[in-house]
Formats: C-alpha cells, sequence, structure tokens
C-alpha cells in the first residue's frame, strides 16, 4: 500500500479508506515523500494588502463574523479613494498582490448598495471591482479577485485585469445547505453553483486559488469528496494553482460560536491525504496565521505554500488571527528544513503558459524574476 500512496493515484474508496483507518505518522510521512518529490524543499508565500471592499453580503453562513447587516455601524464599502491608499502603502511596504475579498453579490439583496454603486458610476459589484483592479495595477500590485460565485460575462471581464482569481469550493456537500447546516441561508454556497463558477474559470483559463474549509460539520466522506471534485477540475482545465486547506475558526456572535474547531491532526491528516490524491500539480496551501505554533508539524504533512502574509493590513475573516513577519515565517520554515520562497499571486507555471491577459502581462513580467517567483531588487 504505501508504494502505491507514493507513486499510483488513489482512488476515492482508497483514499477514504488510508483517512479513516490509517496512521497518521505514515500517512504524513508518505506526503512529505511526494511533496518533496515535485516542490524539493521549497515551501512559498505571498505579500499582499487585503482589502476587504464590502462586508455586505447576500449570503448568511453559520460561521461568519466578517458580514454585516444594514444599520451595523460596522457595515460599509471601502470608496474608491480608501482603497487607493491601502494599495499606495502597499506598494510602499514591498508587496506584490492586491488581495480583493468581499461579500457576496450584496447589491442583489440591498438597494443601499445598489444605490452607492450608482452614485459612483457603476451598475454592479464586478464593474467596480474592474475598475479597482486597474487602480492596483497602475500603483504596481497585482490583484487577485474573490468576490464570490460569478457569471461567464463578468469572468471574462475581470479576467482582464487580475494575475488570478479565487473562490474557495469549502464544501461539495449539498448536506451542508440544508436545514440547520451552515449554508442554509446561503444561496450562493450551493456547491454546484460554486463548482459552476470554477469550471468556467478553468474554461477561460484564469489561474485559479480554490479550496476547502474544514470542521464545519461535514464528514470525513465528504471532505475527501470536495478533494476529488476540485482534482477533477484540475485534470479537465489545468487552472488550479492552489488548493487551501482552511480550518474553521469560531467566532464570537455566530450560529457556530460553540462549535469546536477541527484538532490539529485533523488539518494534518486533511493535508496529507490532499497531497497524496492530488500529488504534485496544485500546490496545498495552509494560513499560517490559523495555525500559529503548529507550522512545523503542517510543514511535515505535505503542504508547500502559506498562502499571502500582510505586513499592513489585517485578516479581516479572521481578526484575532495576525499574519506572521516575512523574518519570522523564513526563520519558523527553515527551522523546520524547508527554504522560503517569494511568489506572486500568480504562480510560476502560469506566468510561463501566459494565462494572463494582455492588460496584466506587462505588470507580472515587470514582478517575476525569471523562474517566475518575485523578482529579488538590487
Ligand atoms: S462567509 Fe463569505 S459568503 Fe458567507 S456570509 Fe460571510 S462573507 Fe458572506
Amino acid at each position: 500500500m504505501l508504494k502505491k500512496i507514493y507513486e499510483e493515484n488513489l482512488d476515492f474508496e482508497e483514499a477514504l479508506t488510508l483517512a479513516s483507518k490509517g496512521n497518521l505518522g505514515e500517512i504524513c510521512k508518505a506526503a512529505d515523500r511526494v511533496r518533496r518529490k515535485y516542490y524539493d524543499n521549497i515551501t512559498t508565500f505571498s505579500s499582499n494588502v487585503f482589502i476587504p471592499v464590502t462586508n455586505y453580503c447576500r449570503n448568511r453562513c453559520g460561521y461568519c463574523g466578517f458580514r454585516r447587516e444594514p444599520g451595523d455601524p460596522c457595515a460599509r464599502i471601502m470608496e474608491p479613494d480608501e482603497v487607493k491608499t491601502v494599495l499606495v502603502g502597499g506598494k510602499e511596504a514591498g508587496c506584490t498582490e492586491a488581495l480583493f475579498t468581499f461579500g457576496e453579490r450584496p447589491e442583489e439583496k440591498y438597494s443601499e448598495v445598489k444605490d452607492w454603486l450608482e452614485e459612483w458610476g457603476y451598475s454592479s459589484m464586478v464593474d467596480y471591482l474592474y475598475d479597482l483592479c486597474l487602480t492596483a495595477l497602475e500603483t504596481g500590485l497585482l490583484p487577485h479577485s474573490n468576490p464570490g460565485i460569478l457569471e461567464r460575462d463578468e469572468i471574462e471581464k475581470l479576467k482582464q485585469v487580475n494575475a488570478s482569481m479565487g473562490l474557495m469550493l469549502e464544501s461539495s456537500s449539498e448536506r451542508l445547505c440544508g436545514a440547520g447546516g451552515p449554508h442554509e441561508y446561503s444561496p450562493g454556497k450551493l456547491p454546484k453553483r460554486r463548482i459552476k463558477t470554477i469550471e468556467i474559470a478553468g474554461e477561460l483559463k484564469v489561474p485559479f486559488t480554490s479550496g476547502i474549509l474544514i470542521g464545519i460539520g461535514e464528514t470525513l466522506e465528504e471532505r475527501i469528496e470536495s478533494i476529488y471534485v476540485l482534482k477533477e477540475l484540475h485534470e479537465k482545465y489545468g487552472h488550479i494553482q492552489e488548493l487551501i486547506i482552511q480550518n474553521f475558526d469560531p467566532k464570537p456572535n455566530t450560529l457556530m460560536e460553540n462549535v469546536s474547531p477541527p484538532s490539529l491532526n485533523d488539518t494534518m491528516l486533511t493535508a496529507a491525504i490532499t497531497r497524496l490524491v492530488i500529488k504534485g500539480e496544485i500546490s496545498i496551501q495552509i494560513p499560517p496565521n490559523l495555525n500559529t505554533q503548529y507550522e512545523r508539524e503542517l510543514l511535515a504533512s505535505g503542504m508547500n505554500d502559506w498562502g499571502g502574509i500582510s505586513p499592513l493590513t489585517s485578516d479581516e475573516i479572521n481578526p484575532n488571527h495576525s499574519w506572521p513577519s516575512k523574518e519570522n515565517l523564513e526563520k519558523i520554515t527553515r527551522e523546520a528544513g524547508f527554504r522560503l520562497i517569494e511568489r506572486l499571486p500568480i504562480y510560476p507555471k502560469y506566468v510561463q503558459k501566459n494565462y494572463i491577459s494582455n492588460i496584466v502581462a506587462p505588470h507580472v513580467h515587470e514582478l517575476a524574476d525569471k523562474k517566475g517567483y518575485r523578482k529579488v531588487e538590487g
């Protein structure tokens, strides 16, 4: 069996048996071996500014501490000048990525959002985002947008001004959208709608980030099914550059505030099984700020990317978890026996494959070295 898990494809049943009956130490050892075969000792990260364009959202996920209702003094849409200030600060701080995050399609639910957008000359959030991305490019940062589920024409439009885009699958389980589930009030979390968006991004050759959110009530079987859904989408279109394993973190004043988060072993097992299932094609990312003090264990579980960290802005989705500094992340990674390299929001192989529009290409080439990682200045 060990030889099979290093070298051959695991089918769903084999992966499920391994995850439910296997020895965690052995599974991680095998995942580490696969990871080193494809990535050697390289672990990557990107340096970003986190721009929460709006916290209005048409969905209402049971674990979300980010979303705000109209009338809440913290509900907001960032104005163009506010976004510009963050972008300029990010450029000055040495970042390369403008990470635009959103509540999903809020203008469809809230007239005040629609009115603001109209006042600024936009008919939708996507139109507004397009211009914010242009501003990011003019400032010298590469946009990576996560606006939620999108239609084909919207992805086509945003591809013109984004280096890469993203949408978490979270889970392929429809059960979680049923009564009492975390996605009961979230039409945008219906797996088939999310899969459709990821699929269209593949057809349009958008370098793409996706991932799963673990510990929100899914079974182990459903979790592994989600990994296979993403694997199959990538096998068909070749566009998924990274798969995030995000561990659920309970937030106060949410429906799931008293639900226990997944254990470290659970996160390690998920990362390792994911690595053994997808082998080397896709980077596996685990957010370091949600796993402080456990970085060494996670590095030994087959992951190879820390995702975006910011010297300037906080993680507004997880405001109690601050980013590590680049220096600290480098130290932790080195002490675990790996080498930290800074990448751009678009991964090297997509820089070289020219998955990018004519508008974005010169900005990417300005920042990329010959291998497609971030160019080292000086
Ligand atoms: S998790 Fe995202 S989609 Fe769900 S309510 Fe919060 S902002 Fe909206």
